[in-house]
C-alpha cells in the first residue's frame, strides 16, 4: 500500500453503504471526559475510512492497522484498559454451593496486604501500638484457630509490571515506619505509596516473627509456599460480604480443561498487568469459552511454564476473540472480522476487535503473566524471564506496554495523504503529486 505502483492490483471494495452521515448520527455515549480521546479516535478512524473509500484504497490493508500507535480495543490512550476482575468470582460462585458458615480447615493463608488494608489503626497512635493493638491480636486469633497460619506479604518493586496499575491508583505521601513513628490519619492514602507498604510489611513481619503463638505462623516475604492440600477454600470479600469459595469443588464443576487453562484465560481477558478487551467483561469471555471449546488446549498450554506462543496458537486465539465479538462471524482472520464488523455490520470503531498485530502482543502479555509468573507460583525458585521478550519495553525503570509492530493507519497509507492548500491544489500539493483527489481530510476547498 505504501507503493501502489509496485502492486499489480489492489483489492477494491465497492463503497460500502456506510456514509459520512452515519458517523455523525451515531449516538455514542462519551459522557466521561476520559472517553474524549476515544471519541476523537473513533471520529478520526471514520474520517480515514471515508477518505479510503473515495480513493482507490485497499480496505483490507487498512483494517490491518490500528488507528493510533495503541489499539483502541485494548487500551485507554496508550494505557492499560482495565476490567472488573471480580466478575470472575461471581461466575465461579454460581457454579458451586457456598457454605453459610466458615468451613473447617487446618491451615489458612492470609494475603498480608488485604489484611492491612482492612485493618486501619483504631486507637493506636504509633506504629508500635498499631502492631501490638491491631495486627498481632488478629493473628493470635487465627493462630489459635488454625494449626498453621501463613501470612504473605507482597513486595513492591519499581520495575514491576504492576507498577503501572499502582501508579494509576495515585501516590500517597511518604511516611516513615518506626516504633515511635505516628500512624497517619489517612490509612488508605498511606497505603497507596509502595515504599510505605514495603516498610510497614517488613516492620510487621519482624514483629509477627517474634510473637508467641499457640500454633505455627509463617510469614513470607515474596517467596512462595507450597502446600499439599486436600481441600482449598478462598475467603473472599469482607464483613457481611465474606464468603468461602470451595476451589476443590469449583475445579470439579468446571472440569479439568478449564481448571488448567484458567490462568491464561484470566490474564488474556484482563488482569492487573494485562489489558481487558473494551466492553468485553469476564462474563462474555467465559460464555465464549463455553462455545469455543477448541481454545482450551491453547489456554492450558499457555497457563504452564514455560509458555510459547506459536502461529497455531494465535489462530485459535484469533478465532476466540472473533467469536467473543461476533458469534455469527465467518471471517477467516481478525483483520477481516474488523472490516466486516465496522463496514458491513456498522459497529462503532470502539466496538470492533483489535488488529491481528495488536492481538499478537496481547497474547504475549497474557502468556507471560499466566505462564511465566502465575504458572510458577508453586515453584520455590522461580525462573525469571525478561518481559522484554513478551511485549514490554523498558523506559527508565518502568516497563511500558508495547502494543503493535505495525504503524498507525495514517502513517502507513499513502491514500490517506491530506493537504492544507489555501489556494488551488496543484504543484506542491501532496494530493496532487500522488495523483489523488482531495478528500474531507484536506484543509483545501476541493473536497467541498
Ligand atoms: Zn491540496
Ligand atoms: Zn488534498
Amino acid at each position: 500500500m505504501k507503493d501502489l505502483e509496485s502492486k499489480e492490483k489492489c483489492t477494491f471494495y465497492e463503497p460500502i453503504k456506510r456514509n459520512k452521515m452515519d458517523f455523525f448520527r451515531q449516538e455514542l455515549d462519551f459522557g466521561d471526559p476520559k472517553q474524549k480521546v476515544l471519541k476523537e479516535d473513533c471520529q478520526l478512524f471514520s474520517t480515514l475510512f471515508i477518505s479510503c473509500q473515495s480513493r482507490e484504497c485497499d480496505l483490507q490493508e487498512f483494517f490491518r492497522h490500528e488507528n493510533q500507535s495503541f489499539p483502541a480495543a485494548l487500551s485507554d490512550s496508550g494505557k492499560l484498559h482495565t476490567c472488573q476482575k471480580s466478575q470472575l468470582a461471581a461466575i465461579f460462585e454460581d457454579l458451586v454451593t457456598l457454605p453459610d458458615t466458615e468451613p473447617k480447615a487446618d491451615g489458612i493463608i492470609i494475603d498480608g496486604s488485604a489484611l492491612i488494608n482492612s485493618l486501619p489503626p483504631r486507637t493506636s497512635k504509633t506504629f508500635d501500638e498499631y502492631a501490638a493493638l491491631d495486627v498481632l491480636p488478629t493473628i493470635q486469633v487465627y493462630s489459635s484457630k488454625y494449626k498453621r497460619t501463613d501470612i504473605l506479604f507482597d513486595v513492591y518493586r519499581k520495575a514491576s509490571l504492576k507498577a503501572e496499575t499502582r501508579l494509576r491508583r495515585g501516590l500517597g505521601a511518604r511516611c516513615r515506619v518506626t516504633d515511635n513513628g505516628k500512624v497517619p490519619r489517612n490509612w488508605r492514602s498511606f497505603l497507596r505509596e509502595n515504599d510505605n507498604k514495603t516498610e510497614l510489611f517488613n516492620f510487621l513481619a519482624d514483629k509477627i516473627v517474634r510473637m508467641h503463638t499457640p500454633n505455627t505462623v509463617i510469614v513470607t516475604k515474596e517467596e512462595d509456599t507450597e502446600l499439599g492440600l486436600e481441600k482449598l477454600w478462598i475467603a473472599f470479600g469482607q464483613g457481611r460480604n465474606l464468603r468461602w469459595i470451595p476451589i476443590h469443588e469449583l475445579s470439579l464443576s468446571v472440569g479439568p480443561e478449564k481448571t488448567r487453562g484458567i490462568l491464561f484465560f484470566h490474564a488474556f481477558t484482563g488482569c492487573d498487568v494485562v489489558s481487558a478487551f473494551r466492553e468485553k467483561g469476564k462474563k462474555s469471555a467465559w460464555q465464549t469459552w463455553d462455545v469455543c471449546t477448541e481454545a482450551s488446549d491453547v489456554f492450558m498450554k499457555l497457563s504452564k511454564y514455560p509458555p510459547t506462543v506459536e502461529d497455531g496458537d494465535l489462530q485459535v486465539l484469533e478465532k476466540f476473540v472473533i467469536t467473543m465479538y461476533d458469534r455469527s462471524s465467518t471471517a477467516a482472520g481478525i483483520d477481516d472480522a474488523r472490516l466486516d464488523m465496522f463496514a458491513r455490520k456498522q459497529k462503532p470503531y470502539e466496538a470492533i476487535p483489535p488488529t491481528r498485530a495488536a492481538l499478537i502482543q496481547h497474547a504475549k502479555h497474557a502468556a507471560y503473566q499466566a505462564g511465566c509468573i502465575w504458572g510458577q507460583a508453586t515453584v520455590c525458585q522461580m525462573e525469571t524471564k525478561s518481559p522484554a521478550d513478551w511485549g514490554w519495553t523498558k523506559q527508565g525503570d518502568l516497563w511500558q506496554i508495547f502494543w503493535t509492530v505495525l504503524p498507525p493507519i495514517a502513517q502507513s497509507c499513502q491514500q490517506l495523504t491530506k493537504c492544507g492548500c489555501k489556494t488551488e491544489c496543484s504543484g506542491r500539493c501532496k494530493c496532487y503529486r500522488f495523483g489523488l483527489p482531495c478528500t474531507a481530510l484536506c484543509n483545501c476547498k476541493c473536497a467541498d
